[in-house]
């Protein structure tokens, strides 16, 4: 008897017994729990008798949503236990019902949408298709979805190592490889209708098959005709197809055409005989895969037909069915099965959005949970605002503070002042003033008592922070009866709070004894704020007392090391900050564990910097004035182009550029270069020369640091301009003209299209970083705005942080979700729980 039959005969029991729990010895849980597993292999044999194959996932995914596994039968009041047996019934009729039901004409329903009628015999496609399923399932029986991947007919170990490359090695791994993009090879036509240039199929028969050469090499010649004509097929270098193509085999052609002594020809197109099985290769939407060196397109879609057909039902939908009938989701194993091999772009795209859908809830839901567990786990310190030490460092500033940096301040205090840990992101142009913001929270935690700390992505950028905050300081205690007492790594200010306060710089270029002199300061509470690199999150860097962590230019910094920072203290608060400006709906569900405020408004009186978009042939001129600009003490970037491909290609460049220009250009002047290869002690020295006004010109990749001052910088030549995007532009754009000299930017394109122009002109008259920013979603589209690649989080696959709409729809549901059971513990979120830690599993120190 199959364990479903004994499953039957146990309700059944208990439905005679009253439901009362005494069907089997143990009770119907722990019966349960040990037969689930049996259950459901049962059942996957079960299903092999189901004929329309279009109801297996759907009978599979009820099945996992009754998730016997975990049944709380014994919790349950009688009536509910009687409606949860009422439930399991009902799959299990409906689990017979499908067994006997023969698939109809609603079956054929999506094929029969598909542009091209290709199939050899359509009506009976799915049915081989299905009887070929249930003869790989028989075969597949102990394979599971975690099964490695040499699980999959024809792939070796061999094949396996390459796979794992691309991050493949089990079942579910290559379910989860998904396409780049489709061809569209579903366009049937006649070979008299086929037109030169565009990709199209033909269908026909093998008149002619033969070895020919071409140059010197061996390739295969075949004339395949329909009942409209003749058309000459060629294959450049696979003299083995010859062989394969028997005289009058039916064959699917997909590719381009091309003229020949003005014949038309297909060349190298894709092929694939016409044979009694679903074409793969041509005829179709065509999965276009990632690929690595070794690996064959052909291969890689039979092997992901064969795993989409064989194990792609078995996945377990882990969205709750209310979300997804209510945000109109395609069920998973569906939207798994199309986005491989759609049946229509119609298909593909539903398909996207479901998976990507799962990409962004989950990632919202781990971001959620991790704020719940900073704010709700422990109690965070409650600061006291002394109001007039707030007051007496604002009066002592030569400035005034903007509306926006009020109002980000006030939002900061109030969060400051309650009992649970602050978790901010602070956003805000290039110089919109966010130190002085960090600075009045740093003294907020002093006047508590505690220590602060601000950590800060490069050596230079923490030097420059701490001599600001220091400078800010220095102008509050001059005023008084105060003085400022320096030592190699700290100064102590005495006067402004009621007793002495000491900031420090911990930098990874401290000598040893300098760094260990200074961790016993910090460690006994000797020093109020510890401004720093990396070096702050080592471990053998210990606080006494850490109440607040400030982090700049967060975009930095993964996950990991902001929550490095945090367990150096008893649940500090965090404040971070960045420059990059990051639209809202992105914002928040990239830092969703963080509230946010923004500085939107300048100091009076910025100079915006002058921008203008030149031609190649204006390189010269552009040269001459950047000459006399240094002829009159201003120093110069000179960014090179961005190579994606290659992060060597573009040190080689810039290494190149660098020599040109030193050697042809300007051999009188003192030049640096700057790139991403050189050990991080030679970029900060570069940086440090730059700064001190030793060097005149300096060469660099895009990794020229971002908040870095130098202000006798005014000029910022960009060459291969259209390479970045607008916001990147801007950030460059924001290194000069620090101080009150006027700032310009050249951007010299490359091969500008006429579109590109378009797009840097806009640089000459936007000069708001979120505007651009804006602008540059809607004209970069996707993917190509923000780097996704966040340490610590979950890889995005396909969706897209520029999607808002779906970003938007992701974090309601999200927020729903969380507010109506936090842990997920109702039965019915049970799988999503599950999929939640999963995804989260590679960033394991986060949770
Ligand atoms: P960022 O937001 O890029 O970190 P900073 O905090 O470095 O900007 O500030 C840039 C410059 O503007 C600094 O020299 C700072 O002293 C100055 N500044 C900050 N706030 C104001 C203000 N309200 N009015 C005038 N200058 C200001
Ligand atoms: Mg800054």
């Amino acid at each position: 008897m199959s364990a479903i039959d004994s499953l039957r005969n146990v309700l059944e029991l208990e439905r005679q017994k009253g439901y009362t729990d005494r069907a089997v010895i143990g009770g119907l849980d722990k019966y349960l729990h040990k037969q689930a597993r049996q259950i459901r292999q049962d059942l996957i044999v079960a299903l092999n008798e189901v004929k329309s194959k279009e109801l297996i996932p759907r009978l599979l995914n009820d099945f996992d949503e009754l998730n016997l596994a975990n049944s709380n039968y014994v919790s349950y009041s009688r009536s509910e236990r009687k409606q949860w047996i009422t439930t399991v019934f009902g799959w299990l009729d409906q689990l017979d019902k499908a067994k006997s039901v023969i698939p109809g004409q609603d079956t054929g329903e999506r094929t029969g949408k598909v542009q091209v009628k290709l199939r050899p015999n359509d009506q009976d496609a799915s049915l081989s298709r299905a009887a070929r399923t249930a003869a790989r399932l028989k075969q597949n029986q102990t394979a599971d979805l975690d099964s490695p991947i040499t699980a999959v007919k024809g792939i070796t170990p061999r094949v396996a190592a390459k796979l794992a490359k691309l991050n493949v090695r089990t079942v579910r791994d290559l379910l989860y490889l998904f396409p780049r993009r489709y061809l569209d090879y579903s366009r049937r036509k006649l070979i008299s209708e086929v037109v030169e240039g565009e990709e199209q199929t033909i269908i026909g028969t093998i008149w002619q098959a033969k070895v020919a050469t071409f140059g010197n090499r061996a390739g295969t010649e075949a004339i395949v005709g329909d009942e409209s004509g003749t058309i000459r097929v060629v294959w450049f270098n696979q003299p083995y197809l010859a062989k394969r193509f028997r005289t009058n085999a039916k064959v699917v052609i997909s590719g381009t055409v091309g003229l020949f002594k003005g014949q038309k020809v297909f060349e190298s197109p894709e092929w694939e005989l016409l044979e009694d099985k679903e074409l793969i290769h041509t005829g179709r939407l065509v999965p276009v895969y990632p690929l690595t060196q070794g690996l064959y397109p052909r291969q890689v879609r039979k092997w992901t037909k064969e795993v989409v057909d064989g194990y792609a039902w078995q996945v377990v939908d882990f969205l709750p069915s209310e979300i997804r009938n209510r945000c109109q989701l395609l069920e998973l194993p569906t939207a798994i099965s199309q986005i491989h091999y759609p049946d229509d772009q119609t298909m593909a795209e539903k398909a996207r959005r479901r998976l990507a859908f799962d990409e962004l809830l989950l990632l919202q839901l781990g971001v959620l949970a991790k704020k719940r567990e900073w704010q709700e786990g422990q109690p965070g310190n409650a600061f006291r605002i002394d109001r007039e030490v707030i007051h007496r460092f604002l009066s002592c500033l030569p400035f005034s503070l903007t509306r926006a940096q009020e109002r980000v301040l006030e939002e900061v205090l109030a969060d400051l002042k309650q009992p649970k840990a602050m978790s901010r992101l602070l956003q805000g142009e290039v110089g919109s003033g966010k130190t002085v913001i960090a600075t009045l929270a740093l003294l907020t935690a002093a006047v508590n008592d505690y220590q602060a700390a601000l950590m800060a992505p490069t050596e230079i950028l923490a030097e420059q922070h701490f001599n600001n905050i220091c400078s800010y300081l220095r102008q509050a205690v001059t005023r008084g009866e105060s003085s400022e007492v320096a030592d190699g790594t700290s100064r102590c200010y005495r006067g402004f709070l009621s007793r002495p306060f000491t900031v420090a710089l911990l930098i990874g270029s401290l000598t040893a004894a300098e760094k260990e002199r200074l961790h016993g300061k910090i460690k006994r509470g000797e020093v109020d704020v510890v401004i720093g690199t990396h070096a702050l999150i080592q471990k053998e860097v210990e606080f006494r007392k850490l109440g607040l962590a400030v982090i700049d230019e967060q975009h930095r910094f993964g996950v990991l090391q902001r929550s490095a920072l945090r367990q150096k203290g008893f649940n500090p608060h965090v404040l971070v900050m960045t420059a990059t400006p990051i639209p809202r709906t992105m914002a928040l569900t990239l830092y969703g564990d963080l509230d946010l405020s923004v500085i939107d408004e300048l100091p009076p009186g910025r100079r915006v910097v002058r921008t203008k978009c030149l031609e190649p042939q204006d390189r010269e001129r552009a040269y001459n004035f950047l000459r006399s600009q240094v002829a009159n003490g201003r120093q110069a970037f000179i960014i090179c182009p961005l190579i994606e491909e290659s992060e060597a290609l573009q040190v080689k460049a810039a290494t190149t550029e660098y020599e040109r220009l030193s050697r042809e250009i300007f051999p009188d002047l003192k030049l640096g270069l700057l790139h991403g290869q050189m050990p991080s002690g030679e970029k900060e020295d570069v940086m440090r020369r730059f700064r001190a006004g030793q060097l005149d010109i300096l060469v660099s990749t895009s990794v020229v640091e971002v908040g870095i001052d130098v202000p006798r910088a005014s000029i910022m030549l960009i060459e291969g301009a259209e390479r970045f995007g607008l916001s990147q532009l801007h950030q460059f754009r924001g290194r000069v003209g620090r101080d009150k000299e006027q700032g310009y930017c050249l951007l010299i394109p490359e091969k500008p299209s006429p579109e590109a122009r378009e797009r840097l002109r806009l640089m000459e008259k936007i000069h708001n970083g979120f505007a651009l920013a804006e602008k540059d979603l809607e004209l970069r589209g996707p993917g190509e705005f923000f780097g996704t690649h966040q340490s610590g989080l979950p890889d995005l696959r396909l969706a897209k942080l520029t999607d808002l709409d779906g970003l938007e729809l992701a974090r309601r549901e999200a927020i729903a979700l969380f507010r109506s059971d936090p842990n997920l513990e109702k039965p019915e979120h049970a799988h999503l729980r599950q999929q939640l830690s999963q995804a989260w599993s590679k960033a394991a120190e986060w949770s």
